[in-house]
């Protein structure tokens, strides 16, 4: 990192990337997950948002590993904010803006939007509930050229409506609920332990914020956050 990477030329300090946001996927949840977002806050990202493998988490012999990673990260989170203007933390951003600010009612059980707001079409003009669903002939709602239609697939579970954490959940991806339980209505047991986790660490995060910087977590627009505070 910091060399240059093809036409892209990044500098340690981000000058020529000042308001870029990083997403990078997590595969190896041996390595440092706080390392990797050291590395790219280091770039200059303004905002890093590091996701789980999930699909594959499966390959990684010991999934605990990426919940006792996500703990480091917290604890890397409290250091920074003591001497930083800024919270790059995309996924702690995220989580703390769902457990405080108002949802939509279609946001809560739904969270990517797949196939209401969100849609993929392939080079042959055939409509799918998204990207990674496309190809799947039971997921096609239909052709460009010709009529589109609702598919019958179900992408809420029961599950989530008993669960403590559903107003701070993303739900997942139900692409990979597909791959890894055989149906888009049942969630996945990675996703669920994750995202679980994820709360409570926000949770965690927000009982040791000043009352300012939350608030400036949750803000829209630029997180400054005053030290004074
Ligand atoms: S953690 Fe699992 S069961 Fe709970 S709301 Fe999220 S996806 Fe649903």
């Amino acid at each position: 990192m910091g060399q240059n990477h093809g036409a892209l030329k990044i500098s340690k300090g981000g000058k020529d990337i000042p308001n870029a946001h990083a997403r990078a996927t997590y595969c190896d949840f041996d390595l440092s997950l706080t390392e990797i977002y050291k590395d790219l806050i280091s770039l200059g990202f303004r905002d890093v948002f590091v996701a789980p493998d999930i699909l594959n988490a499966k390959a990684n012999e010991n999934f605990d590993a990426l919940l006792s990673q996500s703990e480091l990260l917290r604890n890397y989170v409290l250091e920074y904010v003591k001497s930083h203007n800024d919270f790059p933390f995309g996924p702690f951003t995220s989580c703390i803006r769902r457990l405080f600010l108002p949802r939509l009612d279609v946001d809560i059980d739904y969270g990517c939007g797949l196939g209401k707001t969100t849609f993929a079409v392939d080079f042959r003009g055939d409509i799918y509930p998204c990207h990674r669903h496309s190809s799947n002939e039971d997921q096609k709602m239909g052709n460009v050229f010709g009529e589109f239609r609702e598919n019958n697939q179900v992408y809420t579970s029961e599950k989530c409506k008993t669960c403590w954490s559903r107003y701070s959940c993303t739900h997942g991806c139900s692409y990979n609920d597909h791959e890894l339980t055989g149906s888009t209505s049942m969630k996945n047991d990675y996703w669920c332990r994750y995202s679980q986790k994820l709360t409570e660490l926000s949770l965690a995060l927000c009982s040791q914020l000043s009352e300012k910087q939350l608030m400036n977590i949750m803000a829209i627009k630029p997180v400054l956050i005053d030290n004074n505070n």
